[in-house]
């Protein structure tokens, strides 16, 4: 496994694996990786080719309040991840590299990164979106590999990829989940063990409206509403949105057709988490 801080060593690498006819696979990553970061890495093992995973926390996605100083850094154990998941580069780059003097481009996704997280996190996607659409620039892959637990995410980087004709295939990969099914976030990390036991009305109100829209209930505003009224009497969970919208637009459902996310943010304490279910292939 080669670990390369710089653009340059990225690129001569990538060359070398197209050279022998490998394709290749990028997972974006801000590290402290876990098992949701470790499904993606071997989704992408098992497209073969050369698995690249890039490890930067990001500054520009976070607001000015955000955790950016304390976000967990653990880049030792991350590359012993990597290495044992069959990654063959690993991406980590200071925030110099990324953003030498003089930077002043932002890819900004119009529209559907005004709501949810980005209507609670002013700016967030356009520094999600630059660094994405730089580190698919670097790196060139076949297809890349995201997390559905980001799922608002997951459909911006689709808009852009589309708009921008990036020619990446993105690959959506399943919520990883704790055994009680709390979904796992580095973010975790931060919650003491009352707020971490408090978290878990975050799954269960979502694996509700999974089976309240399975049992029949096509009523966006009545699921949103199970959801609210759940979340709002929970202890301990100051709840940020709750939206039932289309998985791919974003745009909110009034009725619930062939597919929905039931999407829901929440601070517990401090730490802000995040958690959806997305429903497809729903009878109509
Ligand atoms: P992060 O390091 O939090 O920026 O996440 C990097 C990638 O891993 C993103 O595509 C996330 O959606 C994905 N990811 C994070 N947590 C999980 C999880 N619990 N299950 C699946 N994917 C995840």
């Amino acid at each position: 496994m080669v670990a390369a801080q710089r653009i340059g060593e990225v690129r001569q690498e990538v060359r070398a694996a197209r050279a022998r006819g490998a394709r290749v696979g990028l997972v974006p990553t801000m590290g402290a990786l876990h098992e949701g970061h470790a499904s993606l890495l071997r989704a992408a093992r098992a497209d073969g080719g050369l698995v690249v995973a890039s490890i930067f926390v990001n500054p520009t996605q976070f607001g000015p309040t955000e955790d950016l100083a304390k976000y967990p850094r653990r880049l030792e154990r991350d590359l012993e991840i990597c290495r044992r998941e069959g990654v063959g580069l690993v991406f980590a780059p200071s925030a110099a590299e990324m953003y030498p003097a003089g930077f002043a481009t932002t890819v900004h996704v119009a529209r559907m990164t005004e709501k949810m997280c980005g209507a609670c996190r002013p700016g967030h996607f356009d520094g999600v979106c630059t660094v994405v659409a730089k580190l698919l620039a670097i790196v060139r892959p076949d297809t890349a590999y995201f997390g559905e637990k980001d799922a608002q995410q997951l459909a911006v980087v689709r808009r852009m990829v589309a708009d921008l004709d990036l020619g990446v295939e993105i690959r959506g990969c399943p919520t990883v989940r704790e055994p009680d099914g709390l979904a796992m976030s580095s973010r975790n990390a931060y919650l003491s063990p009352a707020e971490r036991r408090q978290a878990l009305a975050l799954s269960r109100s979502l694996a509700e409206a999974r089976e309240a829209v399975l049992a029949g209930e096509r009523d966006a505003g009545r699921l949103a509403a199970q959801v609210r009224q759940r979340l709002e009497a929970a202890e301990g969970v100051d709840l940020q949105y709750v939206a039932v919208v289309d998985p791919d637009t974003l745009e909110d459902l009034g009725r619930v057709g062939d597919k929905a996310l039931v999407a829901v943010a929440a601070k517990m304490g401090a730490t802000r988490l995040i958690d959806n279910v997305v429903l497809r292939g729903l009878k109509v």
